[in-house]
């Protein structure tokens, strides 16, 4: 175990530190609230060949066995639950409603893998030769995740729990800004649950280091398969290198998530959905609405209540659970957030509300007159900023909705649900739901975007697929006749 101010990397089942650290910020305070060891090349190598060690006799233990850890893994979790909301608190800025939808859906995560165990199903095929013939799965061997700091215990949990049930082993790199909630603490459930050394391994980094040290996890050649969840620029040198290494990658980027409000819309529906998915966790999801689409004939009413409703979300020490606005993350993200907007008004953008800050406290911000060429509106802003952009029909909203590089959740609001069908069929996103936000997720289903949205699926069978080999084994008997000159026996 590690205690608060002694963080270590955990390698082969051991509590590993390294020559340097860096500062893990609280971005409330911006005060240093824990070291964390800053992992290099070498002991990510370390890390890689300790997996592969182990990956055999993992793979080979009764599948029931392989999910009790993670069983096991959840019920702790469960147990620790505050030491994880705290953590979530205090590295990551989260509104203490956020941490606790967090940690329970997280523990979900977990049964969910377990579950899968069950369900690495092969098939028997057709043989023309009377062969027994058969498509099977069998793991990768090991499995790098490298996830991000927005949701950390939430999306290093997705990366890691299904590769490992169905019998990888893998090593976790969390975010630098996020080692705790997303790694370390992780980590302690697992040695809590008494999981085999080596099975899983956390291997941390300062952004200096992240190069070498993804390096590694990419092209080592024990490295069969990636996680990644993160920007679309990382993501697209991850997905490089592993394409030249010939490589497995699952890929979950950016977005820039589009909200349609059509002209029959549940006005209270609408607002909720709109609210919630520009604000939650101050719109560092990457599935946050972050471009509202609303037909004509409703816009200046949508416009009014929500402007009235965003007002009231108070910005503030997120301890408190009347403060549903943390801080951003750190200040490159927020210097990003308000360049998007100060430009956007520049460009003719009107300012409903917001758009000023204290600290790394970004006050909510809607703006309309939205326009494509600012980047608002083509560039993800990953912070609480809502832009409308108003329509005069169903054709213009699904064109407005489909002008973006990014293509990952989409939301359509509308009392005709086969209109709201027929419009998300047309979307050019890897999911998209009728009467509802675009940030939704559930353990079990397809995860994933199209575009620069990313590459793969995460969930369920999907990451069953992505984290499996499918192979061809026959057993011949008999049946299979080699050209005569071939055979010592013609007949
Ligand atoms: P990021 O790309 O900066 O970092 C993601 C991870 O990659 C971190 O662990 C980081 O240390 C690591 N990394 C950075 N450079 C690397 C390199 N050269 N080699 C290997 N690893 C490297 O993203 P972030 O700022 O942590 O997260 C925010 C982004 O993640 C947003 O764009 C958001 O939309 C996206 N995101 C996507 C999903 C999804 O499911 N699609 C979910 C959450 C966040």
């Amino acid at each position: 175990m590690s205690s608060n101010n002694g963080y270590r990397m955990f390698i082969g089942g051991e509590w590993i530190s390294s020559d340097r650290t860096f500062a893990d910020l609280n971005p409330a305070t911006g005060e240093v609230w824990a070291e964390i060891p800053d992992g290099t090349r070498d002991e990510a190598r370390q890390a890689v060949e300790v997996a592969a060690a182990a990956q055999a006799e993992w793979a080979a233990m009764p599948h029931p066995q392989r999910a009790s850890y993670l069983l096991k893994a959840a019920d702790l979790l469960e147990k620790r639950k505050q030491d994880f909301m705290d953590v979530l608190i205090d590295e990551g800025g989260s509104w203490i409603g956020k941490t606790m939808f967090e940690t329970g859906y997280a523990a979900g995560i977990y049964r969910a893998a377990a579950a899968a165990v069950y369900q690495v199903n092969g098939e028997i095929l057709p043989s023309e030769h009377g062969k027994v013939s058969m498509a099977v799965r069998r793991p990768l061997g090991v499995v790098s995740v490298i996830a991000p700091w927005n949701f950390p215990l939430l999306l290093s949990s997705r990366g890691l729990t299904f590769p490992l049930a169905i019998g990888n082993t893998v090593i976790l790199k969390p975010s630098e800004e996020t080692p705790v909630a997303g790694g370390l603490l992780i980590a302690e459930l697992f040695e809590e649950a008494g999981l085999p050394p080596g099975v899983f391994n956390v291997v941390t980094c300062s952004r200096d280091n992240v190069e070498e040290v993804g390096d590694e996890l990419v092209s080592n050649p024990h490295v069969k398969g990636i996680s990644f969840t993160g920007s679309t620029a990382v993501g697209r040198q991850i997905g490089s290198k592993a394409g030249y290494h010939l490589k497995r990658a699952a890929l979950e980027l950016g977005g820039k998530d589009a909200l349609i409000i059509l002209n029959d819309a549940d006005m209270e529906r609408a607002l909720n959905a709109a609210t919630f998915g520009c604000f939650m966790h101050q719109g560092q999801i990457c599935m946050s609405v972050e471009r509202i689409i609303v037909e004509q004939a409703v816009a200046d009413e949508f416009t009014e209540r929500f402007v009235n409703k965003v007002k009231t979300l108070r910005v503030g020490n997120p301890r408190e659970m009347a403060n549903v606005i943390g801080p951003i993350i750190n200040q490159k993200q927020l210097d990003k957030i308000h360049s998007h907007v100060t430009e956007a008004m520049e460009q003719g953008a009107h300012l409903l509300t917001g758009g000023q800050y204290e600290g790394l406290f970004y006050q909510p911000t809607v703006l309309t007159q939205v326009r494509p060429e600012m980047r608002v509106f083509s560039e993800e802003t990953f912070g609480p900023v809502a832009p409308i952009i108003t329509v005069g029909d169903v054709e213009e909203a699904i064109a407005v909705a489909n002008n973006s590089d990014y293509g990952l959740s989409a939301g359509v609001i509308t009392r005709d649900e086969e209109k709201g069908l027929a419009v998300i069929n047309r979307l050019e996103t890897g999911i998209a739901h009728v009467n509802d936000s675009s940030v939704n997720d559930e353990p079990h289903v397809p995860f994933g975007g199209v575009k620069n949205s990313g590459l793969g699926r995460h969930g369920g069978r999907a990451s069953i697929e992505a984290f499996t080999e499918l192979r061809w084994l026959t057993l011949e008997r008999g049946g299979r006749h080699y050209p005569p000159p071939f055979m010592v026996n013609p007949h």
